[in-house]
């Protein structure tokens, strides 16, 4: 049994104050749905406020990225270490590091082996563009995303990875995959791919979420079937009362 995650990604949005605000509207809501794993991955400047709130709590926190170097002239960057400090997860390779700041396949390998390295559970993100997927190339393109961007991760680390399939063409548009489709692009690519890289044992607890425009209104579809094991949410996790129904939608 894998136990469903569901994480939200509030991508650059919230003030400090704003973020203890939203934290103290989802707090009771998400606190009640203890099956699930509920992730919050605010921006940096919110992690060490947003500690303090969820210390003795079971909210994870988690940072939207990572430099892969343990210290050093890498302005604006945030080593493993430090994201420790406040962190027990951190997303990896979202489509917007890839499209905005030049993320590519190998430093996403860089940086899910030192997040691995420091006990960080790494939230790598996967996923096909409008136009790979209107070309039939979903397949090639996540192939080579999971071969690459996980590669020579040690095996004894590698059952602590999380997935996010995330279709580029859903994510902020309204325009979410069926659970349908994603179940079989999850069991028929995503789960192959794992297999050939590190077995059939660690890839059977391997979770793999959805995200792409998942609302209060879609997510059961998500989460009822068999290879997908939660979701990452972003727009929706900006809202209240729709992200703990989200999370409520997991724990069903
Ligand atoms: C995301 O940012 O990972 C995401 C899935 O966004 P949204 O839910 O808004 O599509």
């Amino acid at each position: 049994m894998r136990r469903p995650i569901v994480a939200g990604n509030w991508k650059m949005n919230k003030t400090t104050e704003q973020a203890r605000l939203l934290v103290a509207d989802l707090l009771p809501g998400l606190q009640a749905v203890t099956s699930v794993e509920r992730v919050l991955c605010p921006p940096a400047t919110s992690l060490m406020g947003l500690k303090a709130m969820l210390t003795g709590t079971e909210i994870g926190l988690g940072a939207q990225n990572l430099h892969w170097e343990a210290s050093g002239a890498f302005t604006g960057e945030l080593s493993p270490a430090m994201v420790k400090e406040f962190c027990q997860y951190v997303l990896i390779g979202h489509s917007e590091r890839r499209q905005y700041f030049s993320e590519t396949d190998a430093t996403v390998n860089k940086k899910v082996k030192a997040a691995l390295a420091i006990g960080l559970v790494p939230i790598v993100c996967v996923g096909e563009t409008l136009a790979e997927n209107e070309a039939n190339r979903t397949s090639e393109v996540l192939i080579r995303q999971i071969m690459e961007g996980l590669k020579d991760v040690p095996a004894d680390q590698a059952g602590a990875i999380v997935i996010a399939y995330e279709p580029v063409w859903a994510i902020g548009t309204g325009r979410a995959s069926s659970g349908v489709q994603a179940n079989v692009v999850v069991a028929d690519i995503i789960r192959p791919a794992l297999i050939a890289l590190f077995g059939k044992e660690i890839t059977q607890g391997t979770r793999v979420q959805y995200g792409g425009s998942v609302t209060a209104a879609n997510a059961a579809e998500f989460f009822c079937q068999p290879d997908i094991d939660g979701a990452l949410v972003g727009g929706a996790s900006l809202k209240p009362t729709e992200f703990i129904k989200i999370v409520e939608a997991a724990g069903q």
